[in-house]
């Protein structure tokens, strides 16, 4: 067995490794693609970055592209994440007319290794458009969609949903974003890498050095939100409710760690934003770390005595899944995937407005043997549910399912 599977065996189970190796079998040889809009930033990117390299160490012939685009085109494209959200937002024709010229340049460069796939998985609706350019496709292509649509402006998906129509099947994260499409539709919720840099278990004094690092007391509670500037993860909220808490627990530290993905145009703005409304407060720290950060937001998220993730909509929130793999209770926005990983009162706490988060997290610090409880509870929820082997397994299951013949509709988790 090769280096890789065999860590991956010590911390998911032999058996659970020897069971992959199983499942590739029939597809060993076969070759697979997949396309995304950005190398880094985002849990797509998270997921790949470990996702690719196991696939090829099962025998299957993996790739991962990055389509290529402007300004313009990522306008339009958060403005379709935007939309797919929920929000209500009329996009110009120059930008549409962007998004489908840049996914016909991106199909010149890629259309023969995605036509000779096996199987193409496109990521989210920034390549969507890519199958239309590939007539000779022999492969499957497969929609994974990371997004929480379970609301979507209809008008934005109308528009989305003549690109999507003519793959094979979608992926969604939860059963409630699945959508009226021509194919089979499949459940598989997204997963964390424990061995990679973010989640990989610390030297004491790694962790504590973020004390040192960002100015922090590690004698002060910590809260902390990891995530990008973006609307949709409520830093504002956050900082709300951190400010009522400080009304009872006045020594409490937030740290607000973010950073952008080269496809969200729309960060610097948010950000702007979030430091208007924490200026007045020492105690509120915004940390702006580059986006190869994973050690740090490692140690942050071991040094933190609460992890929140108090956003508005949510495809996932593989950060809730990180937090809780670190032993954290996590207060999460009662929304999408957060609401799948945090069940409400055993791994951690759902919330709805500031107020709400502001009282979870005050009882949290009033009650160490809480904190602790949840957080051993929500580690082994993550081992057993939201590991990267598991994503694997289900991913694999759906291809053999799609090459081989299957039934119309399969729940895989
Ligand atoms: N992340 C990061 N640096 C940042 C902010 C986020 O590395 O400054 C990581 C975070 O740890 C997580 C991923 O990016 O692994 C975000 O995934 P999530 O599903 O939480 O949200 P998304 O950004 O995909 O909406």
């Amino acid at each position: 067995m090769s280096k890789l599977l065999k860590a991956y065996a010590q911390v998911a189970g032999h058996e659970v490794v020897s069971h992959l190796r199983q499942l590739a079998k029939p597809l060993v040889g076969m070759k697979v693609v997949h396309v995304n809009s950005t190398r880094v930033g985002g849990g797509v990117a998270e997921i790949l970055e470990k996702l690719v390299p196991l696939m090829q160490e099962l025998g299957i012939e993996t790739s991962w592209e990055v389509i290529e685009g402007s300004d313009l085109f990522y306008q339009c494209t958060k403005n379709f994440h935007n939309g797919l959200q929920g929000k209500q937002i009329r996009i110009p024709n120059t930008q549409l007319q962007e998004y489908e010229k840049v996914n016909s340049k991106n199909a010149e460069k890629l259309r023969q290794q995605l036509e000779e796939a096996e199987f193409v998985f496109i990521h989210d609706p920034q390549p969507a458009p890519l199958l239309s350019h590939c007539k000779n496709r022999r492969g499957k292509w497969l929609w994974r969609c990371h997004i929480d649509v379970s609301r979507p402006y209809r008008p934005t998906w109308k528009y989305l949903r003549q690109f999507v129509s003519g793959y094979e099947a979608s992926v969604f994260s939860l059963a409630e974003f699945a959508q009226n499409l021509p194919h089979p539709q499949y459940i598989i919720p997204p997963s964390i890498d424990p061995l990679s840099a973010k989640n990989i278990e610390l030297p004491d004094k790694e962790v504590a050095s973020v004390f040192n690092n960002f100015h922090l007391d590690p004698d002060r509670p910590l809260i902390l939100q990891v995530s990008r500037f973006d609307r949709f993860k409520d830093p504002l909220g956050v900082i709300q409710a951190f400010k009522i808490v400080k009304k009872y627990v006045p020594d409490a530290q937030l740290v607000l760690a973010g950073g952008g993905a080269t496809d969200d145009p729309e960060g610097e703005q948010v950000l702007q934003e979030v430091h208007g409304s924490s200026s007045d407060d020492p105690d509120i720290h915004v940390l702006l770390l580059p986006a190869d950060a994973h050690r740090t937001i490692n140690a942050l998220q071991r040094a933190a005595d609460i992890a929140v993730q108090k956003s508005v909509k949510e495809g996932f929130g593989l950060t809730v899944t990180e937090a809780m793999w670190k032993g954290k209770p996590v207060i999460g926005g009662n929304t999408g995937g957060i609401r799948l990983q945090v069940i409400n009162f055993n791994t951690g706490f759902l919330v709805n407005t500031p107020e709400g988060a502001a009282l979870r997290i005050r009882y949290l610090l009033h009650h160490t043997n809480k904190r602790k409880e949840i957080g051993i509870k929500a580690k082994e929820f993550v081992r057993e549910n939201f590991l990267i082997t598991r994503h694997l397994r289900e991913y694999l299951t759906l291809l053999t399912s799609l090459h081989f013949g299957g039934s119309d509709r399969l729940e895989l988790n």
